[in-house]
Formats: structure tokens, sequence, C-alpha cells
């Protein structure tokens, strides 16, 4: 029986990895502009890091991890996103020593027990960026930067901005208090899920995506109304960093992270034709956080972006670069007698650095000849029992169709002159 790859997952195929390549590519020269280094953790950890890191009350901890015991008997979660995991690799590696700002960035696989869509996986792979040490509003206001101009750098329009303060613990709970009051004689209204976080985590209804509950929380009071002056003065200060920078935005009081940990500045970027998941980008300061999960108190920022929707936006704005996959030369082996000294010239080009490609099914002249067109080879080296005899071979221009006799001493040196020359 054929065995398809789980739900919610995907192949990449070989057609299909020029365009991660590229967009990695992107990633690595903007993250190098700006002072930001790679780093790459395990694709598990201890699922207390996530419940710790992520939040007890979050969809994601509660509905969407994949977590199992291992054979020693540990819980062990698949990553759902890499924020903890970067912050767990800061701490235990020190990485904060001898520095007052240590920038990371990371690419790679996440996995949510999502419901599977367009531009929603169970595996999907995300960019990211984190910013440890620092709380000057200049550094939420560089990451967002990076965040945009990466978008753009791709080519991308009609992307937008959106930004929010979510206050920080010593404000937030007025704010919790006034949105309780006001849902209160809306409770029965609103979903199961809003009606457990009333109590739990109220500044998450206004981000529920069903209809009643977004009707209903019409004219909930504003976190941004209800700000400590600190709060108020970094989010002034980060607007007024992204203006000098030329970065168009709009306030959305309506974004939120529930969780205690985030403080501060949160935004999200978004590309509208992608409906229903139009997120492209997410993410915040988490000036909590690195204490929460046992280091010393350090304010940090940092954001996502989510790959495949990137690639759905470039696709439907028609900008994924054509990459042509091209081989230098294809040899081309003609009867059971060459086939030694074809094998030998193949490895031989290998050798100098070229790109080359034989058959290696005793196929006639004419399907060799069809192979190497459709291995796009810009040189065909062509070998027969005469050329053995004389250590000569057919070397032919497949962009011009010239042919000439080369002997097999120099044809390596030819080849590499015309390829890399
Ligand atoms: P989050 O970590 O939830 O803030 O998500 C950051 C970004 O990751 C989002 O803006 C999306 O672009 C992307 N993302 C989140 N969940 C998924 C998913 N299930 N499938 C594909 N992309 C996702």
């Amino acid at each position: 029986m054929l065995m398809n790859a789980p739900r919610g997952t995907k192949d990449i195929l070989p057609d299909g990895i020029g365009q991660w390549l590229y967009l990695e590519q992107k990633i690595r020269e903007i993250c190098g502009c700006y002072g930001y280094k790679e780093i790459r953790t395990p694709l598990f950890e201890h699922t207390e890091l996530f419940q710790r890191g992520i939040g007890d009350t979050t969809d994601v901890v509660e509905k969407e991890m994949y977590t199992f015991t291992d054979r020693g008997g540990r819980s062990i979660t698949l990553r759902p996103e890499n924020t903890a995991a970067a912050v767990r690799a800061y701490l235990q590696n020190k990485l904060y020593a001898g520095t007052a700002l240590t920038k990371l960035f990371y690419i790679g696989s996440m996995f949510r027990y999502d419901r599977p869509q367009a531009g929603r996986y169970r595996e999907f792979h995300q960019f990211g960026v984190e910013a440890l040490g620092e709380m000057n509003p200049a550094v939420d206001a560089e990451i967002i930067i990076l965040a945009v101009r990466f978008l753009e750098s791709l080519g991308l329009k009609d992307l937008s901005l959106s930004l929010n303060s979510v206050g920080c613990p010593q404000c937030r709970p007025v704010y919790r208090q006034r949105l309780q009051e006001f849902f209160k004689d809306k409770l029965s209204g609103l979903c199961e899920d809003c009606q457990s976080r009333y109590d739990r985590n109220p500044m998450r209804i206004l981000d529920c995506k069903h209809e009643q509950c977004q009707q209903l929380s019409i004219g909930a009071p504003e976190i941004t109304d209800c700000l400590c002056d600190e709060c108020r003065d970094h989010f002034s200060r980060v607007q007024e960093y992204l203006r000098t920078a030329g970065i168009s935005f709009q306030l959305d009081p309506r974004l939120v992270r529930g969780l205690d940990y985030y403080t501060k500045t949160a935004f999200e970027v978004k590309y509208a034709p992608l409906g229903a998941q139009s997120a492209v980008a997410g993410g915040g300061r988490y000036d909590g956080l690195v204490e929460e999960i046992g280091g010393s108190p350090t304010p940090a920022v940092g954001f996502a972006v989510g790959l495949e929707r990137v690639l759905l936006a470039l696709e439907q704005q028609q900008l994924l670069p054509a990459l042509p996959d091209a081989v230098d030369v294809f040899v081309v082996a003609l009867g059971e007698n060459v086939q030694t000294a074809a094998f030998q010239l193949l490895m031989a080009m290998r050798s100098a650095g070229l790109s080359a490609q034989m058959d290696f099914a005793g196929r006639s002249m004419k399907a060799q000849m069809k192979q190497a067109n459709k291995a796009n080879a810009r040189f065909v080296v062509i070998l027969g029992e005469d050329e053995v005899r004389e250590q000569a071979a057919t070397l032919r221009n497949m962009q011009t169709s010239e042919q000439e006799k080369v002997t097999m001493k120099e044809i390596i040196n030819k080849l590499c002159a015309e390829v890399k020359g």
C-alpha cells in the first residue's frame, strides 16, 4: 500500500527547493546587514519549556502541541515556535556574556496540530529574530523595520503593518479589570473558549476569530487608554523611530498578546489577499519571558515570519524568481565499450568543479541528446569507440550547435575556460 505524508505536511521537491534557497539567502543577507547571528536549536524540547514560554492558557499549548512521552518517561514536545527555545539556548549557553545585546535569528520547521488549509499547516517554516538584553525602543523599531524590509526585499507589495502596545504587569491589571467589566453582561453570548478566557485571559477575547465574539467586543475599552507613563512613552518612541525610517503603520488596539511576559510593543504584518491566513509576520516585546524560563530579568523583543505564507504571497504577485537549473556538461557515451572511459571523464570533470551528468542506461544517441536538453546542458561531450581509440571526444556547444573534436588531454581545460571564464 502506498503511503502519504501526514495531513498538514508537505514534501519540498527538487523543483521547489530553489524558492526556499532563495528565501533563505535573502534572510541571511538582511540578518547579516542588521547584525543578527544564526542559531539552530533542537526540533524538540521539554514540554515544560513551551508551557512556561508560550503560556498554559494559549491555544497553541492547550490544543496544538505535538507532545509525547519518550522511552525515558520524559514529556517531549515538537517545537510549535522558537522563541522559548532560543531563550533557553541563550541562558544555557550564556550568550549574554560580554555583550549588552544578543541578536539571534533562526530558520526552521515548527509543528502545530492546527486544522490544515491554505496557508495553515501542521509542519510549517518560520524565520524569526530575537534581540535579548535591551529595553531601548530603538530595538523594537529595528526588528520591525527588519521584518518589513525583508518582505519588501522580495518585492512584496500591499503589506500592512499593525502596531499596538499591550502594556506591562503594572498597567495591565487595570485594563484587565475594565475589560472584564465590559464583558460581564455579554458573557453568555461569547463562544465557549472566550467564556473560559474571561477569567483566565480576557485580553484574548479581543482576537477571537468568532463572528459573535468580534461583534460583542465592539466598543471594548482600549489598552492604550490604560498604559502607565513608561509604557506610553516607550510606545510613542517606537512610533517615532518607525516614522523616522519611513515605515508606515496603523495602530490597532485589538492586537493583543494576552500573557504577562508579553510587554509593550506588539505588531503584525498582514498581506490581505491571503484571506483568513493573512498574517505573514508577528512579534513584539517579551520583557518577562527570560525570567519565566529561569534567567534573571532581561528585556527582549522578537518576531517570526511564516515562510509558506510568504511563498504564497510571492506566487500571487508573480515574484518567484525563475531559477535556471542548468548543468555544465552532459557526457553522451555510445556503446558498451566506452562506458568506463566516459565514467572516468565524468569524474574528472566533477573533480575540476564542473557540473556534469551522464546516462547510465546505455540509451541511443537520440535519447541521450534528449536527456542533455532536458538537463539544460551548456555542452555535450560525445564519446564513441572511434573517439576513445583516438583519445579524443566531440565537444558540442548546445547554444550555438558548433561541434569540434578535442583531445582528452585538453577537454577539461577547454570546458573550464568556457564555463568559468
Ligand atoms: P505565531 O508564532 O503564532 O505568532 O506565528 C507567526 C507566523 O507564523 C504567523 O504570522 C504565520 O505567518 C506563521 N504561522 C503560524 N502558524 C502557522 C501554521 N499553522 N501554518 C503556516 N504558518 C503559520
